[in-house]
């Protein structure tokens, strides 16, 4: 019997998320795309104090960037608590669950007790109802805790898609507290209430939650239910060899939309972060998901590393059309190159500059370059340009204000003044990119000047005479 596939991305937002986090987000939704199941998006909020509707917009806005659309969601477990309580009721009533009375005080004697034992701290089932076991008299004015009556012996074991083999002996799992002494049920059984009523088959997340599965799994079974494969994800690092967190400088995922990052790049780069497809390391987002399953994610930490998503993202801007790229430009032009620039001279400036950037927000600055009015500096005056060439800088912008004003208009021009004064290329074109452009390195300098507006450019020339 073939099952749909139906995973999910579950995150607290209890802070903003990052690119560790939103690597969990990723595997998932490929795997329910790829496999032609359902992803569903559950925000688990129930820390109050902690989480925020703005965490809640940058999960949304960060997935919608990233194109990882969700077919169900968000589902808030705030506002599923009612539920919560009906299972936990049920749970209840198969003689699953009791009530502990165990004060903090007592517990924590318990755990010094233990600990000066050379023990693993744990629950010692004081209240756990036994054939032929009295309890304790009940305390008066007390409200218990529930627990959750675990399995005595025996083990848990689980197939984990990327750890392999996982055995839990039972023993080493005491009663977990599944509900508070105000009845709200905890973290560990919402979880597997919501897992169980999603019907997601599935489970790939974070391996800090590693720890948490044979109780999530014991309680599975309480219920009756089919237990999820699990996928335990190991963490992503950041560039000093730490857990990625916003306190070790990690920036919001949101944050490289804005440094002009392309969302294909960066589900390529977040994809080879834990995951691969022989040595496969630029891919688009189709070949992602025809190759994406479960048998080829990494069983070691992956680290985060600058550089490369930089270098990933410059291929997929060469890569990518030129149209395409013109349109996604616009929102990095400053406000006189947004009105400079007409379609069709932006995408020939796009088409003549993307294989020397690595970002939008730098094509955008060499697109800004091409249109702008503001003068160079002196000193890169001085540095560059040496007072002798002014007479052929003269001579050119003399010819330029005549000629044809396209690619082979401007060399046919450029040729002649190098003729003229003889000259070699570089000892024009240096001193010439440095007035019109402010910088010594520019893609050749015809095709460069013939995207400049002519005026422009002669006025730029003319600057020489000024400096
Ligand atoms: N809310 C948990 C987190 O953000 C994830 C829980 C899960 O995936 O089961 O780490």
């Amino acid at each position: 019997m073939s099952t749909v596939t139906r995973t999910r991305f579950a995150p607290s937002p209890t802070g903003f998320i990052h690119l560790g986090n939103i690597r969990s987000a990723l595997y998932p939704w490929a795997f329910a795309r790829s496999t032609g199941g359902a992803f569903i998006l559950r925000i688990e909020d129930t820390d109050v104090e902690r989480s925020s509707q703005a965490a809640v917009d940058v999960i949304i806005e960060g997935m919608r960037w990233l194109g990882l659309d969700y077919d169900e969601g968000p589902v808030y477990q705030m506002q599923r608590m009612d539920r919560y309580k009906a299972v936990l009721a049920e749970l209840q009533a198969a003689g699953q669950v009791y009530p502990c009375y165990m004060s903090v005080a007592e517990l924590d004697v318990l755990r010094e007790q233990q600990m000066a034992d050379k023990l693993k701290p744990r629950y010692d089932g004081t209240w756990r109802p036994e054939p032929g076991k009295t309890l304790p008299p009940m305390p008066e004015g007390v409200l218990p805790v529930l627990r959750f009556k675990n399995p005595q012996g025996g083990a848990v074991v689980w197939d984990d898609k990327v750890k392999g083999r996982i055995e839990i002996s039972n023993d080493e799992l005491d009663d977990l507290v599944i509900a508070r002494p105000d009845g709200t049920p905890t973290y560990n059984f919402c979880v597997v209430v919501d897992d169980m009523d999603m019907g997601i088959t599935h489970v790939i997340r974070g391996d800090d939650h590693v720890n948490n599965t044979p109780r999530q799994i014991n309680i599975f079974r309480a219920l009756g239910k089919d237990v999820p494969v699990y996928a335990h994800l190991p963490t992503v690092l950041n560039e000093q060899g730490e857990k990625m967190s916003k306190r070790s400088g990690a920036k919001a995922v949101t944050q490289y939309a804005k440094e002009g990052y392309l969302p294909d790049a960066m589900v390529n780069y977040l994809a080879r972060l834990g995951w691969s497809h022989g040595d496969d390391e630029i891919f688009s987002r189709e070949q992602f998901l025809q190759w994406f399953n479960l048998d080829h994610l990494g069983k070691s930490a992956a680290q985060f590393d600058e550089a490369k998503l930089r270098w990933v993202n410059a291929q997929h801007m060469k890569a990518m059309a030129d149209d395409k790229l013109a349109e996604l430009v616009v929102p990095f032009l400053n406000a006189h190159a947004q009105t400079s620039f007409d379609a069709a001279r932006r995408v020939a400036a796009c088409a003549l500059l993307k294989d020397r950037c690595s970002t939008l927000v730098e094509l955008a600055e060499w697109m800004d370059v091409l249109v702008s009015e503001e003068p160079v500096s002196a000193e890169d005056i001085k540095a560059h340009v040496p007072a002798e060439i002014a007479p052929p800088v003269a001579r050119l912008a003399e010819l330029l204000a005549h000629c044809e004003w396209s690619k082979a208009g401007i060399a046919a021009v450029i040729k002649q003044v190098l003729g003229e004064a003889g000259l070699k290329m570089p000892q024009l074109a240096m001193p010439v990119r440095v007035l019109v452009a402010g910088r010594p390195q520019t893609p050749s300098l015809d095709a460069l000047l013939s995207l400049m507006d002519r005026a422009n450019v002669i006025s730029r020339l003319g600057r020489l005479k000024s400096a």
